[in-house]
Parts: structure tokens; sequence; C-alpha cells
């Protein structure tokens, strides 16, 4: 098929966002024009199908956020989730966060509030009965220190390649034409407005109404062509204003398997367990010398996962600390030289799976060394932006907290096409400006 030069909607990056809102918008026009031709919509990407974070997610999809705003968005995505479990290769296993007491009081309230919108969990209190309850489901339970569970009983994982390709389906099927190997490199602007006419490729330009930007890591420089600010001014919550902040930061995420059989982490009654998600403050000890780790807070998360073939997880992220300008997003994930997880890594993540758990004690031998984790980028309060910019610019930034929000596209898709939505609104960059941050937890993760 040739070229497009024109289409209504043209949708740069082919991970979640991208092809979530692709999808459905090309369902939406197709109920209301009863027809989505060929080049209405056309999904760009300099890559394939997957190719950024998307592609190499852990694919966690959970509702425990501190920030309300985050919940009931989550709840949305869960739905959407659920929709399709075939399709979107989605794991329903439900999800638990398990934490020392410093965290109790924060976890305890968004129980409190998933309970007032209608999300499904538990809530356990106590060290004892924390104990006890952990127990009941992992005989070899030993985690120190916690004194508070919150099990959701929705939520679990996807496996993150195949979901992605589930989406792309979905949206070819409604018509939209997704072109791999194809570089966004500038745009085209109106003579006079900073609306987009037009997105140039490195195969040509294609002329267009509106722009929706879902690039995930590579949103910076796409901001940085869009001639959008490199720093911002943010008002705190005491009305103090912060000048001259960088726009964008990048951190690193940090993840690896144990190469053990996905079945060897099974429950007492045989079934696949929930992801789980242990933060810690009680002194963490090496499972191969003895020694101290860390007498900080730390935090881990785990899953056992056939598409990884072991036990996949990970542990708080790092910054890096350099301007975002000078961070190399490519080669990406996997293939890139810079940025790849440590043997300091490995060695934390596997005590601390052993300081939770009796059957890993020991089993740090099987780590698959080899390249892991991915960068992140990140806004100034680690929150998503979805807004529009320059007329008809629609900017997914999802501040990597996206594979789970999957559901995000339809909300967006509502807005390209004129209709505001309530559970968008809390993440527009006026926040900045106007002080409207969201709250901040105790947990030692930026994304909670
Ligand atoms: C290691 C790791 C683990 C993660 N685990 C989880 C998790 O368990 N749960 C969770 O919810 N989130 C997780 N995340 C975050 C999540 O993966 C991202 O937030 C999300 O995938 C971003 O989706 P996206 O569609 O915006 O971007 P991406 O999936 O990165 O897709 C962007 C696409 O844009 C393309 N692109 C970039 N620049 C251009 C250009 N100039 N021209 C054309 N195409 C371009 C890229 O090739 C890419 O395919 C994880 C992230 C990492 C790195």
């Amino acid at each position: 098929m040739a070229f497009p030069k024109k289409a209504r909607f043209v949708v740069i990056g082919a991970g979640i966002h991208g092809l979530s809102t692709a999808w459905h918008l090309a369902e939406k026009l197709k109920k209301k024009n009863g027809n989505a031709t060929n080049n209405d919509i056309v999904v760009i990407d300099k890559g394939g199908i997957a190719s950024g974070a998307s592609g190499i997610a852990c694919g966690v999809v959970r509702n425990n956020y501190f920030q309300p705003a985050m919940r009931e968005l989550m709840m949305h995505s869960v739905k959407i989730w659920e929709s399709d479990p075939k399709n979107f290769s989605y794991h329903p296993v439900g999800y638990m966060q398990i934490s020392p007491e410093s965290m109790r009081k924060d976890v305890s309230n968004i129980y409190e509030q998933q309970k007032v919108i209608g999300y499904e969990s538990e809530f356990i209190e106590g060290k004892e009965d924390s104990m006890k309850y952990m127990k009941n489901i992992f005989h070899d339970w030993q985690a120190k220190g916690i004194t508070s569970v919150l099990h959701e009983k929705r939520g679990g994982y996807a496996n993150n390649t195949a979901s992605i390709y589930g989406l792309a389906n979905k949206a070819e099927s409604f018509g939209v034409r997704i072109l791999t190997g194809t570089k966004v490199t500038g745009f085209k602007r109106g003579s006079n407005s900073k609306a987009v006419t037009g997105v140039v490729t490195s195969k040509g330009t294609i002329e267009c109404e509106q722009v929706i930007v879902g690039v995930g890591p590579w949103i910076k420089g796409i901001w940085d062509k869009l001639e959008l600010p490199k720093k911002i001014s943010i008002r705190d919550e005491k009305g103090k204003t912060h000048k001259d902040y960088p726009m964008w930061i990048y951190w690193f995420l940090t993840e690896g398997c144990l190469g053990v059989d996905p079945n060897f982490q099974k429950t007492n009654d045989g079934k696949m367990p929930p992801v789980i998600h242990v933060d810690s403050d009680a002194h963490l000890f090496s499972d191969v010398d003895g020694s101290l780790i860390t007498d900080k807070m730390w935090g881990i998360y785990y899953k056992p996962d056939f598409n990884f073939n072991g036990v996949q997880g990970g542990a708080p992220p790092y910054k890096i600390n350099k301007p975002a300008g000078d961070v190399k997003v490519d080669p990406y994930g996997v293939d890139s030289i810079d940025h790849q997880t440590s043997d300091e890594f490995a060695h934390m993540w596997c005590s601390a799976l052993a300081h939770c758990q009796k059957r890993f004690k020991g089993k740090i031998k099987l780590y698959k060394k080899g390249p892991s984790g991915g960068l992140g980028c990140f806004t100034p309060d680690s929150f998503p932006i979805f807004d529009r910019f320059c007329e008809n610019v629609y900017i997914i930034a999802d501040s990597n907290h996206g594979y789970k929000m999957i559901g995000v596209g339809d909300l967006v898709s509502d807005e390209i096409l004129g209709k505001e939505n309530s559970l968008l609104k809390p993440f527009r960059f006026n926040r900045y400006a106007k002080g409207k941050l969201h709250p901040v937890s105790s947990s030692p993760f930026p994304w909670s």
C-alpha cells in the first residue's frame, strides 16, 4: 500500500497508549459514521509494534495507588483488561501490597477509598494477623516487620508483547493502518497558528487534522520538536512557586527474572498466586553471605510468569543523574549499552525474595543473567500528563505508570472527539502552575 499523504488522525507510537487510542477512536468513528476509511487513522512507529516500554513491561496491573485520581483511572483500565482477557493475554490473579507500620495509614486509606469506588479488596492489619493471612496463602511466608496486607482481588498481570499485539489486531480490525519502521522527524505548522498541519516522517509528510502522541520514554524528543517548554514553574502545596524545574527526568527500572519453574511459586492450594509487592523497613541481609544489604526502607515485587519463564519482578528504580537531554534512549531496553540492571540488583532482589519466602533461599544461582529493565521518562511530579498542546496535538505522557493503563486510550478518544472526560482532568499540564498536585505517599517507589 502506498505511503499515506493524508490522514484525519496521526497517532505516534505503537505501544499501549497509541494502539489503545487508535482502536477506541476507530471503533467510535465507525459507530458514528458507520465506516472508518483506511486513512482516517494512521499509527506510526519508528520500530515495530511493542518495540518500546510496553514490550518489556513486567506487566503488573493494580489499583494500589495513594492518589484518588490514579485509583479511579486504574479502575476504569482494569475493566478494559477484564473485557477481553484472552486477546490481552491478561491473568486476573489479583495483587497484594504488603507493608510495614510506616505505610499502614496510607494503605488503610487506599483500602477505604477502594471500598467507596467499589474496587474489591481486603485489608488485614496487625503483625500476627498479617503473618497468618500470608501463611494461609504461602506456607513458607516469613517476611519480618509486616503490619498490613492489602489484597486486591482484581488486577494481576498481562504478557507484555502479546497484549500489545492483541490491541494492534483490534485497531486493525476497525480499519486503522499501522506503519512500522517510520520515524517522526518533525512537524509542519500552520502559518497563522501553532497547530500542526502535517507530521514529517522518515518516509514523507502526512497531512492531518489531529495528532496523538504516545511515545513513552521518547517523549522528551517529541516535546522538544513541538517547541514545548524545557523547564517549567511549579507551585507547591504551600503556594510557593519553584521556577526553572526541568520538565523531564529519566529513571531506570530495575527488573529481572529467577529461572525457576513458574509453578514453584504456586499457593498452598495449588493455584497461581497474586502479584506480590512487599515494602519493608526490616534489615535486609544477603542470601549469599549474610551481610547487611540495607537498613533503610526497601521494596520488591514479583510474580511467576510463563512468558518470562520464571519468577519475574523488580525493585525501586533509580534516577539517571543527567539532564534528560543527555540521556541516550536508543538503543532501548535489552539492546541498550548504557542502561541495564546490575549484579547488585540481582543480589538485593534475590535476597529480598528469600527474606519473604523460604522457598527462595539459595536460589540466587538461578537468576537469569543478561540484559533486563529499561528507561522510563518521568514528569516533574511523577504522575501522567494527558492534555492537548499546540491546539491539535494530544499528548499521553504516562510518566511510566502506563502499561496497566490500557483504558486511557478509551478516555482520550472521547476527548479527541470533543467530549471532556472527568477521569483525565486531574492530569492536565496546568496543574503544575496552579499547584493542583497529587498527594505523595510514603512508599519507596515513585509510582505509588
Ligand atoms: C522495565 C519496565 C517495566 C515496567 N513494568 C510496568 C508494569 O508492570 N506495569 C505498568 O503499568 N507499567 C510498567 N512499566 C511502564 C510502562 O511500560 C510504560 O509506562 C508504558 O508501556 C508506556 O507506553 P507508551 O505507549 O506510552 O510507550 P511505548 O510502549 O514506549 O511505545 C512508544 C512507541 O513510540 C515509538 N516512537 C518513539 N519515538 C518515535 C518517533 N520519533 N517516531 C515514531 N515512533 C516513535 C517507539 O518505537 C515505541 O514503540 C514498565 C516500564 C519498564 C521500562
